[in-house]
């Protein structure tokens, strides 16, 4: 079965918050358990080479790095990968070698009430052998990033000046933190215009009932949270828990808009 993604991008797709007021946010989202306390990992399970260096604070790291691994998969992962210190700083996340950063809290656990379900509806955990299994993350670039999915589709990237905006971390070069991903400029390079995503639009597919909607910067974003949910609930209706997102749009003082894709 594929995983459920989840993403939720502040409307007008040019805001990214200052590594200061990510470092509250995430203070927020742990005083509000919608992340582990790093006191408190100790049931969670941490699998895979990866995922093992969340097992001090609950969270992991990943930015974007020079390939110096060449195909080696193992190698690639751990290098781009760090913990996360159990106290952000506003110097650590915005620290230039993290210009692409994704922050990653892999929840694995048979207690449910560690921390909250990201999405409205969670699977069920009666039968013996089910567990809770997500992971949130918290997504920062400078450049814009959109998800390579089915049902997600691209936006108009060319720029007033007639230079295509868009491009591709080149997998060779570079180990980038956002997988199955393009990118876009945010200035382009050949008369500094900045890129604007909302000029344009895109259709956006609900992954579990193929309904849709046009929407203005489409899945384009400089900051997100994300939701990965495997196993999770079949329903057409399933979004962001609705706490969640009014605790963001809250913390920001603007709205946000969500969409989904299987992986
Ligand atoms: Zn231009």
């Amino acid at each position: 079965m594929a995983a459920y993604e989840r993403w939720l991008v502040p409307k007008g797709n040019v805001f990214r918050p200052s590594g200061a007021a990510v470092s509250k946010l995430v203070a927020r989202l742990r005083g509000e358990k919608w992340i582990v306390d790093p006191a408190a990992v100790g049931p969670l399970r941490f699998e895979g080479a990866r995922d093992q260096l969340a097992a001090a604070t609950g969270g992991l790291a990943v930015r974007t790095v020079d390939n110096t691994f060449g195909g080696d998969r193992r190698a690639r992962l751990l290098g781009s990968a760090e913990p996360l210190p159990a106290q952000l700083t506003s110097a650590w996340i915005d620290d230039s070698a993290r210009e692409e950063l994704r922050i990653v809290w892999p929840v694995d656990a048979e207690d449910t009430r560690l921390v909250h379900y990201p999405l409205s509806r969670a699977p069920s955990a009666h039968r013996r052998d089910d567990r809770v299994s997500f992971t949130l993350e918290i997504h920062l670039s400078h450049d814009y990033v959109y998800p390579a999915r089915d049902g997600l589709e691209p936006i108009p990237t060319e720029c007033a000046c007639g230079d295509d905006l868009s491009f591709a971390w080149d997998e060779d070069d570079l180990v980038p933190a956002f997988p199955a991903s393009t990118g876009i400029f945010a200035e382009c390079e050949a008369c500094a215009r900045t890129f604007d995503p909302a000029k344009g639009a895109a259709k956006l597919v609900n992954p579990i009932d193929g309904s849709f909607a046009t929407v203005r910067g489409g899945a384009a974003y400089r900051f997100a949270l994300k939701a990965v949910a495997d196993p999770y609930v079949h329903d057409a209706a399933l979004a962001f828990n609705l706490e969640l997102v009014a605790l963001v749009e809250d913390e920001f003082g603007r709205d946000f808009y969500q969409f989904a894709a299987l992986s």
